[in-house]
């Protein structure tokens, strides 16, 4: 279910089941969530909340549908949002559409009975990078500082818990201040998935689709290595694409072998597009 929120898009109810592989980045978001989950008693040992969590990793890993299920695992509404939403050319149009973002997710959270909220925000880099350097920016700078800000406001006691997590590739271009303790002080890798992690992505995206019992999962997942969650997403996308124009009722499994081959010539496509 999405609705619009704004500017911002408003997504709820997926879990950390609907999420293949990714067992370590999983768990040790559960674990970091844990504490927000039980708040009360965080707070009564003196453990400061937990502000920031950055998702680390390329793209198509399953960053945002890891940060949706945060929002549904500690019931929180959820918020979504890219780094380059906040570039703008005007001066302070950054900066207050970050202040904006914090107070539409209070509002959300208050509409729909919920005691948090989980801004997530993708491609941080493009807005939390390095201050100063030849980027250089006035315009760059009061965004990222109005999210330092935002963000040091966060109080354990306030009625609205709001947590911020977001997702880039290039952690190493982030603002040291970003990574501050009580910022974003804790990263998770959410890495290229593994045969067993492959295999489990692709039984989720052909769970609800009409699969050949010669379907062997596990030589696919072998003949995927370096793939994305989103790319074998989309091999089970083609090879429904395929069925249905052949008339087919059942995914075969030489039709899905033949969408490994046009997801690779796609990528491969892009990047040639990227040169
Ligand atoms: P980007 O940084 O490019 O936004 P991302 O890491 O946030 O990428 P998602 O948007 O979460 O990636 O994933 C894109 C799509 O790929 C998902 O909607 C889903 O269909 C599929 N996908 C990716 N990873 C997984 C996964 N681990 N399990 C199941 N599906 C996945």
């Amino acid at each position: 279910a999405t609705q619009s929120l704004g500017d911002y898009k408003v997504e709820s109810t997926f879990s950390f089941e609907e999420i293949g592989g990714q067992r370590v980045a999983k768990k040790e978001l559960s674990e970091a969530l844990d504490f927000m989950v039980q708040s009360k008693e965080a707070q009564d040992l003196g453990i400061r909340p937990l502000k920031g969590i950055l998702l680390c990793g390329p793209p198509g890993t399953g960053k945002t549908l890891l940060a949706k299920a945060s929002a549904t695992y500690t019931n929180s509404a959820f918020l979504s949002c890219s780094g380059s939403d906040f570039i703008e050319v005007y001066a302070g149009v950054g900066a207050s559409r970050i202040r904006n973002l914090f107070n539409k997710a209070r509002e959300k959270a208050k509409k729909s009975g919920k005691k948090g909220a989980v801004i997530f925000i993708d491609e941080i880099d493009v807005l939390g990078a390095k201050r100063g350097g030849n980027r250089g920016h006035m315009e760059y700078e009061q965004t990222l500082n109005a999210l330092l800000v935002e963000m040091d406001g966060l109080k354990s006691h306030e009625s609205i818990q709001i947590l911020i997590m977001g997702a880039t590739n290039r952690p190493d271009l982030l603002d040291p201040a970003l990574l501050r303790p009580g910022r974003f002080d804790r990263q998770i890798q959410v890495d290229l998935p593994d045969k067993e992690g492959r295999e489990h992505i692709l039984k989720i995206h052909l769970r609800n689709k009409p699969v050949s019992d010669e379907v062997d999962l596990s030589i696919l997942a072998k003949e995927t290595v370096g793939f994305s969650g989103a790319q074998l997403e989309s091999i089970c996308n083609e090879a429904a694409i395929l069925s249905l124009r052949l008339g087919e009722k059942m995914i075969s499994f030489d039709q899905l072998k033949e969408s490994i081959e046009k997801v690779l010539l796609g990528a491969s496509g892009d990047r040639k597009a990227l040169e």
